[in-house]
């Protein structure tokens, strides 16, 4: 996906958006470093859903670069797990968040989508209200994005 220019080119614009001096770039927001880097023993590398050491739910950065314990977990994909081609673009999504040193979170990411479209945050017409749902819609508006430019 990232050898595509327009994946690549959506994927640092975006980051220069929501980089900041408190919250900087990891490797200079280059993602297949920052992978890596997540996965190297100086990190939490990956984990499955369900997996020792997974948190209940599905798809998450956990931790930060900052406090070296950066984690990726990803659900359980069916019908066909581990290698699935399902796993690549949530591999990626979590990796844009572990971008910054301490994590860029679904409301800055979808602010520096709406930023660049000129659309509201929205997701099947519900819009952040300041409820627990937020988190879901900021995810849902920002990763559609990144799906129309990342194939
Ligand atoms: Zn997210």
């Amino acid at each position: 996906m990232l050898k595509d220019e327009e994946c690549a080119g959506f994927i640092k614009d975006l980051l220069g958006r929501v980089a900041t001096d408190q919250n900087p770039l990891v490797e200079g927001g280059d993602i297949l470093k920052i992978y890596d880097l997540i996965n190297s023993s100086k990190q939490g590398g990956m984990v499955r859903a369900g997996a020792p050491g997974s948190v209940a739910g599905a798809n998450y950065a956990l931790g930060t670069i900052a406090t070296h314990n950066a984690r990726i977990q990803i659900g359980v994909t069916i019908p066909s797990p581990a290698t699935a081609a399902g796993d690549a673009p949530i591999g990626l999504h979590e990796t844009i968040h572990h971008a910054g040193q301490h994590v860029y979170f679904d409301s800055d990411l979808a602010k520096g989508v709406s930023g660049k479209t000129h659309t509201p945050i929205e997701w099947q017409g519900r819009r952040p209200t300041g409820g627990p749902d937020d988190r879901f819609i900021y995810s849902q508006y920002w990763n559609a994005e990144l799906k129309k430019h990342c194939k």
